[in-house]
């Protein structure tokens, strides 16, 4: 069970069209009742997503329903976290460069977004950093059992962000697709890297 609160409306998916089939074929199962077959259910809004160097991502996610429990799903590439405006790319740039010290302003200048969406994203990781670093190091272990042990960066916003990385590397030396790092943090997170985790669920 994802531990946030995007789960169950959001559903996390690597590839759209891969999705598209898998919904048309009923072998996707709900994540609310975890049983039933999601069907395809039209789409959501179309949505346009700041990228890096003023590129835009239109984004137009299907939706899918649950033929058990009538529960309904937006499925969300893994490039695009729930309810933001910016790629995932771009979120990870901005928090791997707070990281190395450099200021909310400068940040925002360099991406170009507003320097209050730089700040929530530092606040947002780091309210749950302990569970994305104890997901992302669960998460690698089971890509890799010989990984070794993960080494205190010094912050909790460190030690979260350096496990996602080493669970996206491990992850990409195991399965042959080519996704990006950025897209496989997405599907690690499971779309809550920057969405509050529910306290009623864990791991
Ligand atoms: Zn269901």
């Amino acid at each position: 069970m994802n531990g946030c609160k995007e789960q169950p409306a959001v559903v996390i998916v690597a590839d759209q069209d891969a999705a598209g089939q898998e919904l048309a074929s009923s072998s996707m199962r709900c994540p609310s009742c975890s049983g039933g077959s999601l069907r395809p259910w039209g789409h959501a809004r179309t949505r346009v997503l700041r990228g890096l160097h003023g590129a835009r991502h239109t984004l137009r996610p299907r939706r899918a329903r649950c033929r058990d429990c009538g529960a309904t799903h937006v499925l969300l590439p893994c490039h695009a976290p729930p309810r933001r405006a910016d790629t995932l790319q771009v979120v990870m740039t901005g928090l791997l460069a707070h990281q190395g010290g450099a200021g909310a302003r400068t940040i925002a200048a360099d991406l170009g977004v507003p320097v209050d969406t730089v700040r929530s994203w530092v606040r947002s990781v780091s309210a749950q950093a302990q569970w994305l670093r104890e997901r992302a190091t669960r998460w690698a272990f089971r890509m890799d059992p010989t990984h070794p042990p993960m080494q205190p960066t010094g912050s909790p916003l460190g030690d979260a962000l350096d496990a996602l990385g080493h669970a996206a590397a491990a992850t990409a030396r195991r399965v042959p697709r080519p996704l990006t790092a950025w897209q496989l943090i997405g599907l690690i997170s499971a779309g809550c890297l920057l969405a509050p985790v529910a306290s009623t669920l864990s791991g």
